[in-house]
């Protein structure tokens, strides 16, 4: 039960890159909170300023968001409203705010979520892999050992992969997938709603060359959604590929379990995925 006197705590969705993404209902809010918490003021006194609006701001973010909970929960019970925005598009996926909203929902305050940009859902709308199911990782580990380590973690998953990466290690990350999950289709979102917008769709080697060859793919913010494993929908760069060694496997007498503990072995996923498939293939469906 919420505290009907109390103020509530807005969670507001900022633009990704394109200003215009900002929906009429965040510029009310951002307009009619008493202080806007961001995790970065400077930043986010940017957009006010594009928006005509001036409100009271404090910053937010993963060093001092635990000590600011008391603070802004004594102005919740006096009846204040508090916006909370992160540098770009949902604040706590993979930004500040989830100790915040933690504290503030235990405590009973109202806290409204106010939708808008966010990265992964704005990739996987435009990338035709499935979304039906997907696992959305945030981050890799910045080493490279640890990086492999969770990619191989994830290799039999058989829902689409998605991770945030910088261009720092973009071509890092690109490699290590390629040697941990071969050649599943890889589509690489970057500088989404920006100038720049593009969309990359290849193996994990054939994005990597399209890098060499021309550094500005390497550039920007980047979202990378991964195939899941097994035959889930396009689940290899070259599923027409992957259906000929299935076919050929068969006509060659081998059995739909050996085939499907081959096809695991060469192509990746689980023999569960790919005997439904043989399956399918000996059906003729
Ligand atoms: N809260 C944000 C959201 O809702 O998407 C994500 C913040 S996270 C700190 C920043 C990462 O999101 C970037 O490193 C990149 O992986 C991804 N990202 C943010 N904006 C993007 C854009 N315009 N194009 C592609 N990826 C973007």
């Amino acid at each position: 039960m919420s505290d009907t006197l109390a103020g509530s705590l807005y969670v507001v969705a900022t633009p990704i890159g394109n200003l215009e993404d900002l929906s009429p209902r965040a510029v009310r809010v951002l307009g009619e909170v008493a202080v806007i918490a961001a995790e970065d003021t400077r930043h986010s006194g940017r957009l006010l300023r594009h928006l005509g609006l001036s409100r009271p701001m404090l910053s937010l973010h993963e060093h001092n968001e635990a000590a600011r909970v008391d603070a802004l929960d004594a102005r919740l019970v006096a009846g204040e409203d508090i916006a909370l925005v992160s540098d770009a598009g949902t604040p706590l996926i993979s930004d500040p705010g989830f100790v915040l909203v933690r504290e503030l929902r235990a405590r009973g305050r109202r806290i409204v979520p106010v939708p808008g940009p966010c990265a992964l859902v704005a990739a996987l709308s435009a990338a035709g892999l499935p979304t039906d199911r997907f696992l959305f990782q945030g981050f890799l580990p910045a080493k490279g050992g640890a990086r492999r380590g969770r990619l191989e973690g994830l290799a039999s998953r058989e829902e689409t992969l998605v991770f945030y990466e910088s261009p720092h290690r973009i071509r890092d990350t690109l490699a290590d997938l390629a040697a941990t999950l071969g050649t599943r289709r890889v589509v690489l979102a970057r500088e989404l709603t920006k100038a720049f917008e593009t969309f990359l769709d290849g193996s994990a080697a054939e994005l990597l060359a399209c890098m060499e060859e021309d550094p500005d793919q390497a550039r920007g913010e980047f979202v990378v959604m991964v195939a899941g494993a097994g035959p889930r929908g396009d689940a290899d760069a070259s599923t027409v590929e992957a259906d000929a060694l299935l076919s050929a496997l068969l006509v060659e007498g081998l059995g739909v379990k050996q085939s499907a503990a081959v096809a695991a072995r060469v192509l990746g996923g689980t023999k569960k995925a790919w005997y439904g498939r043989l399956q399918s293939l000996k059906d003729g469906d």
